[in-house]
């Protein structure tokens, strides 16, 4: 196992919109590939029709395009051990299914839904110790264990319902492993005869898990702490096809909890306490249900992987807490990632937004800023809106944000804040303010530093207050007191624009 190449499958039902555990298992899984040079396949196992979800597996494959897990062979980019979704791979499963039947490790079960109740009641009623078909009961029901071989063969031959169980063993110890875990203790008397293959030809979930990861040479099985439960059995599966030694390792991943760490996080909690869920918006197409993504809500993937990474994983012994995603794939460790249950954060999760943003280069923030302004009908041309990123980055706490905090920038005010208004607008500001554009018409080069020059030094040679001049020409400019250095503003809409917007303000505020 040392040497081997590091294979690791992100393996998602594609049954819903992808929630935070599933993102965070891809991540993980993308992380390991990358610090191992490796390879990050995805693999959609799709063999339970039922739960089918028309949508789900577009809006996987678009959710991890957005974050940035760039995958190394899927059914999309191709690879040397596809199909890369299960229900292509349909023909496989069944030769796999019958190696387990002819080796005497699983058997044809022809039980119909009305026996399995009464098997179920029965045992309810017994209040017996293991309640589900397995070593203790499998002896009593309708199987290829109980009935002689023409009587299966006959069966089979009339086209009888049937499944293919496996047999678990009885009374075994087992001790496994797992890399974040350690040793797990598992009881087969405790475990059922789990259902391997159906006769519409569709193998089950633990069939076509382990035959994919075994053709697939998959190395290392991350995923979830609730497919723990399910260790002894995919151990036995690997035993029984005598594929022991190229079994990969395994590592289940710790659950994210509630803000308040009281249980799973769940889709209600967002809901709740108003943070999104999903990496991408998403519409159930069952219910007509809509959940807004981290991407729509304005959250950068940077920031949003960065925040992914801390649940639950830390590099140990620093307090640094911003990580890029190659910084990520240097460090990250499963030996690193907890066995205890993460918190998930939402308030932090926007301090690293606005921490991404914040550092981001204009250049970079443009985009955003650029298609918000389009939204509203208005054209921003690439320099225009980097300039301005630049000026309101730093209280932007969602890239929408950037539009919201300079939406004056492209419209004059229609209104001006009352508080504001009340607060700064004085008998004696339109006199002052009419002053002060007489100053600001004479400045040749409109830039920040000049302008604030020159105003400065005409509010200290006419000994007046910096407040009374400055605050009320920001509710001129932009119908609010707020917003970046007033110098800025000013150059950033240019002379004509400002003493039009001056003017105005002079005419329009009567207190
Ligand atoms: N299809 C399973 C899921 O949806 C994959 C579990 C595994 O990684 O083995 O989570």
């Amino acid at each position: 196992m040392e040497n081997q190449e590091v294979r690791v499958r992100f393996a998602p039902s594609p049954t819903g919109g992808l929630h935070l555990g599933g993102v965070r298992t891809a991540l993980f899984n993308y992380l390991f590939a990358r610090k191992h040079n490796g390879k990050f396949i995805l693999r959609i196992e799709d063999t339970d029709q039922t739960r089918f979800v028309p949508g789900a597996e577009e809006y996987i494959v678009k959710s991890l395009e957005w974050i940035g897990l760039d995958v190394d062979e899927s059914d999309i980019k191709g690879g040397e051990y596809g199909p890369y979704r299960q229900s292509d791979r349909k023909h496989l499963y069944r030769q796999y299914a019958m190696q387990l039947v002819d080796s005497g490790n699983a058997y044809y079960a022809f039980d119909t839904p009305e026996e399995l109740e009464a098997m179920r009641k029965k045992l309810e009623a017994e209040k017996a110790p293991v309640q589900s078909y397995g070593p203790a009961t499998r002896l009593t029901m309708k199987n290829s264990l109980t009935m002689n071989a023409d009587e299966v063969k006959s069966l089979l031959d009339s086209g009888a319902q049937y499944v293919i169980r496996f047999k678990m063993p009885e009374n075994e110890k087992l001790v496994l492993k797992d890399i974040i875990r350690g040793e797990i203790n598992a009881d087969t008397s405790i475990l059922d005869d789990k259902v391997l293959f159906k006769s519409d030809g569709m193998p089950t979930y633990h069939l076509a898990n382990i035959v994919d990861d075994h053709l697939m040479k998959i190395s290392h099985v991350i995923r979830g702490e609730e497919w723990l439960p399910s260790l002894p059995l995919h151990f036995l599966l690997y035993r029984a096809f005598g594929w022991q030694d190229t079994m990969p390792q395994f590592a289940h991943l710790p659950l994210i909890l509630k803000p308040d760490g009281k249980g799973k996080l769940s889709k209600r909690d967002g809901d709740r306490l108003g943070f999104p869920v999903f990496p991408m918006n998403w519409t159930d197409p069952k219910t007509g249900e809509f959940s807004k993504g981290y991407k729509e809500y304005g959250f950068l993937p940077e920031a949003f992987i960065n925040m992914m990474a801390l649940l639950g994983w830390n590099p140990g012994n620093t307090d640094q807490e911003i990580f890029t995603k190659e910084e990520l794939c240097q460090l990250f460790t499963l030996e690193h990632v907890n066995k205890a249950g993460s918190k998930f954060d939402p308030e932090k999760n926007k301090w690293f937004n606005k921490q991404y943003i914040e550092q981001s280069p204009a250049s970079k923030l443009a985009p955003y800023l650029i298609e918000d302004a389009k939204a509203e009908g208005i054209d921003v041309p690439q320099d225009r809106a980097e300039q301005i990123c630049e000026l309101v980055k730093d209280r932007a706490k969602y890239t929408h944000d950037l539009w919201h905090e300079s939406e004056y920038f492209f419209k004059e005010p229609q209104q001006y804040n009352e508080a504001n208004v009340k607060k700064f607008w004085k008998a004696e500001t339109p006199e002052i303010l009419t002053k002060a554009t007489e100053v600001l018409k004479g400045i040749e080069d409109f830039s920040s530093k000049n302008i604030e020059n020159i105003v400065t030094e005409w509010i200290n040679a006419n000994q007046l207050s910096f407040g009374k001049v400055l605050n009320p020409m920001r509710l001129a400019l932009a119908g609010e007191c707020k917003g970046p250095h007033i110098f800025d503003i000013l150059a950033q809409l240019g002379k004509e624009e400002s003493l039009i917007r001056i003017d105005k303000a002079i005419k329009g505020i009567t207190i």
